[in-house]
């Protein structure tokens, strides 16, 4: 940093000091140690080994005593593995839901903090070449002004040192909000909305993709995203969401 801008900084640090995103206590960076130390990874013994789903005793039942969700078992997704850094009903909830509706744009590098250590725990000893964020609707990025899936790949990327690429896939349809949807409606609801950009083919063939969005809630759009890179040459896709239903 420049001496004037680390002058601009510090004037800007007097004016609004940096303050924790979540309690409001004063504090280095948008997090206090507190706060951060309150994000709890899920327990991946709980969670489906394909799509990090918790299971339920219906999942359980459902066959073996390999932990797969009964979806996983019947239908498995176009995704290798999907994870979640923290559940969304907590604190990473709230932390994703400003980044995405309060224009906090500010906070993708807080949050690619703990999806970094996620995918540190769940891959590892993956070899990754790319990372690739969920794309929105041009009409809902120009809405919003930023897509937030996107702040998070770049984030991402820049932690894990992997080139993070939002030009590989096209949101073609928008798509219904899906809140109120459950799983099929929700498979039915992403189909075709998402199409290779031109150029991605040669961009994708032979790699593994770490793609990339905010929430995860059924896995629908990670399996219609996935779907698509891998029919446009990608050998492997795994999907990192910030936050789980
Ligand atoms: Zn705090
Ligand atoms: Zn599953």
């Amino acid at each position: 940093m420049n001496v004037v801008s680390a002058a601009g900084s510090r004037v800007l640090d007097l004016l609004f000091p940096p303050a924790c995103a979540l309690c409001g206590a004063a504090c280095e960076g948008h997090l206090c140690d507190a706060c951060a130390a309150s994000v709890r990874p899920r327990d991946p013994r709980l969670c489906c080994r394909v799509c990090g789903k918790t299971l339920i005793p219906d999942d359980r039942a459902a066959g073996s005593l390999e932990p797969l969700c009964r979806r996983c078992r019947t239908e498995p997704p176009a995704f290798a593995l999907a994870r979640s850094a923290a559940t969304f009903h907590g604190p990473m909830g709230t932390l994703v839901h400003k980044l995405k509706y309060a224009k906090a744009t500010w906070l993708a590098g807080t949050v690619a903090r703990f999806m970094a250590q996620c995918f540190r725990d769940a891959y590892g000893a993956e070899r990754v070449d790319l990372v690739c964020p969920v794309p929105l609707h041009p009409a809902k990025e120009l809405a919003r002004g930023y897509n937030q899936a996107a702040l998070l790949a770049a984030a991402l990327g820049e932690r894990l040192s992997l080139p993070a690429r939002a030009d590989l896939l096209l949101r073609v349809r928008d798509t219904a909000t899906q809140t109120r949807m459950d799983a099929d409606e929700r498979r039915v609801n992403v189909r075709g909305a998402f199409a290779a950009a031109p150029g991605a083919a040669a961009r994708l063939a032979g790699k593994t993709v770490l793609l990339v969005d905010d929430v995860m809630t059924t896995g629908a759009t990670f399996g219609a995203c996935a779907a698509v890179l891998r029919d446009a040459g990608a050998v492997r896709v795994l999907a990192l969401s910030a936050a789980r239903d």
